[in-house]
């Protein structure tokens, strides 16, 4: 049929899809590999988000490439700037002739028999039509995300269709949206939306951020002065380690105090808002979560923008529930009614696992609930895939590069062992708890339950700590008991066993 055939195809041509390159030609040069991309441009989250102020919400030098220093002064950087970051990278290392982009992933089928996958997706040329194409791997690496790229999450509003205004989306904000001098709410009150307050009360009307409940949010110096003065005096490389490391010692340490100090932490932070807001802010009613610090990702500020642009009178916070979008803006349940010229619904994302494709294991549809997740990497009886998850309470690159470098020396092994396909078996042990644990947020408890879930021990568990996964994908022996290591004759004598279903009790 003239199929198109790759050791590894990778989903995904955003930071983790780079990143997976660029582990697979270090440490995998012998591999064939191909990046299947749906968009148009290298980036991800990176190129699809272009609201006003996007920026990254952790320091960029613990979400910068292990391999590759971020040497701008910003440590807390603009999405454009990091979307260079990574398309420089993937040009500098070579791996962008390796890009295959408007190629979207609709489905994958494992066979046994030819210890292979067949990767079926639609190819959009410039022309707009869309045709299907299909490729074959022996492994299948999804660095396709966490989240549904062709809408965000909108609750339905009551009547929104009479609000005369626009409405928009932070994840399709309109190229052409005019916003100066205009009244505009924004629906929300987590990243996205305490980015998009200080940015857009530059030039607007006036801005409103309308939130349900509060967030906790952390004020951070732009850029990192130890960081830079480590620059100035070592050799680059050096200076991003140390700062790496410093960054990622603090970032433990504060999440490890918030775990085990969720009163002292929220006194902490809940004071440094009232002095940045003054004595007569209600940062009781607006800044005082109802939840402990780290039950949801802390939100950081750049240099207290935020706060600056309510103390100058530019932007307000008002908390309370919508009662009904009405011609001229939203009404409260409290009766209070705001108006508005534009509502940016800054309400979240819809999770999604595999970039949305769907897994099938020698004709059996893979029920991502049902599983139990390896090391947070792979999948109980799934052969040859893997899938990148980064941390919610840290950088996603940190994990991410661990999970690359750890998925090259399983191909290695394979090699060394003459196997052609790799299996993680779960033989005794339960599911006892999602995939992402001890976290409120609105976008992970709308979907979280059909993703897989983590059993109650190693290699069972999904951490969502570096140091742990530092010690398990880094330092732990590849050749686990867990998997199992076979070639297509023995899996084709022995039919596939059931697959166990792995649901929460
Ligand atoms: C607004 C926003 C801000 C964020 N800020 C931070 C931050 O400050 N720090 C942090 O650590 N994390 C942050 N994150 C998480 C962020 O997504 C990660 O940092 C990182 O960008 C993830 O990289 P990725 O390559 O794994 O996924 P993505 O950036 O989502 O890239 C996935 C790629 O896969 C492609 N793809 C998806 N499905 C398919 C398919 N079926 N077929 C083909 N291609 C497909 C997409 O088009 C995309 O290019 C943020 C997320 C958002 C949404």
């Amino acid at each position: 049929m003239g199929l198109e055939h790759f050791d590894v195809l990778i989903m995904g041509a955003g930071l983790s899809g780079i990143d997976a390159a660029y582990h697979l030609q270090k440490h995998c040069p012998k591999k064939s590999y191909v990046i299947l991309e749906q968009r148009q441009r290298i980036g991800g989250t990176w190129d699809l988000f272009r609201y006003p102020g996007i920026r990254s919400d952790s320091d960029m030098f613990t979400m910068g490439f292990s391999f590759r220093p971020w040497t701008n002064p910003k440590a807390i950087a603009p999405g454009e700037d990091i979307r260079h970051y990574i398309t420089e990278t993937a040009r500098d290392e070579g791996i962008d002739r390796h890009i295959r982009f408007s190629h979207r992933v609709l489905r994958a089928a494992w066979s046994s028999r030819d210890a292979a996958w067949t990767v079926s997706a639609v190819r959009r040329p410039p022309d707009g039509r869309e045709e299907p194409v299909t490729f074959t791997c022996n492994f299948l690496f999804s660095c396709a995300g966490y989240y549904r790229y062709q809408a965000g999450y909108t609750p339905e509003f009551p009547d929104i269709n009479r609000f005369t205004g626009r409405v928009v989306h932070p994840q399709a904000w309109p190229a052409d949206l005019d916003y100066s001098g205009k009244r505009v709410i924004i629906i929300g009150s987590g990243a996205t939306a305490v980015t998009l307050l200080p940015a857009m009360a530059t030039t607007a009307g006036h801005v409103t951020m309308l939130q349900r409940s509060p967030t906790y949010i952390i004020s951070m110096p732009e850029q990192d002065a130890i960081a830079k003065r480590l620059m100035r005096v070592l050799p680059i490389k050096w200076a991003y380690r140390l700062s790496r490391w410093k960054n990622i010692g603090f970032m433990i340490y504060v999440y490890q105090l918030a775990q085990h100090f969720p009163n002292f932490v929220k006194t902490g932070l809940i004071k440094k808002i009232s002095k940045a807001l003054g004595p007569e802010y209600d940062v009781g009613t607006h800044f005082t979560p109802r939840y402990n610090p780290w039950e949801q990702r802390l939100c950081l500020v750049p240099d207290g923008d935020l706060f600056r642009a309510i103390k100058a009178g530019r932007a307000s916070v008002v908390t309370g529930q919508i009662e009904r979008f009405t011609e001229k803006g939203i009404r409260l349940e409290s009766g209070e009614e705001l108006e508005a010229d534009i509502v940016v619904t800054a309400t979240g994302l819809v999770l999604q696992a595999f970039g949305g494709a769907e897994l099938e294991v020698d004709g059996r549809r893979v029920e991502l609930g049902n599983s139990l997740a390896y090391k947070g990497v792979m999948l109980s009886d799934v052969p040859n895939a893997a899938s990148v998850f980064g941390y919610i309470n840290a950088s996603w690159t940190l994990k991410a590069d661990l999970i690359c470098a750890y998925v090259c020396r399983l191909l290695n092994l394979m090699d060394r062992k003459g196997a052609r396909q790799v299996t993680p078996r779960n033989r005794n042990e339960a599911a006892v708890a999602p995939f992402v644990q001890k976290f409120s947020s609105g976008y992970v408890q709308r979907a979280i339950a059909n993703w897989p879930k983590q059993g109650a021990k190693a290699p069972w568990r999904v951490y969502q700590n570096y140091l742990r996964d530092v010690f398990s994908l880094k330092w732990s022996s590849v050749d686990d008991p867990a998997l199992e290591f076979s070639n297509p004759s023995e899996a084709t004598l022995k039919p596939a066993p059931e697959a166990p279903r792995h649901q929460l009790a």
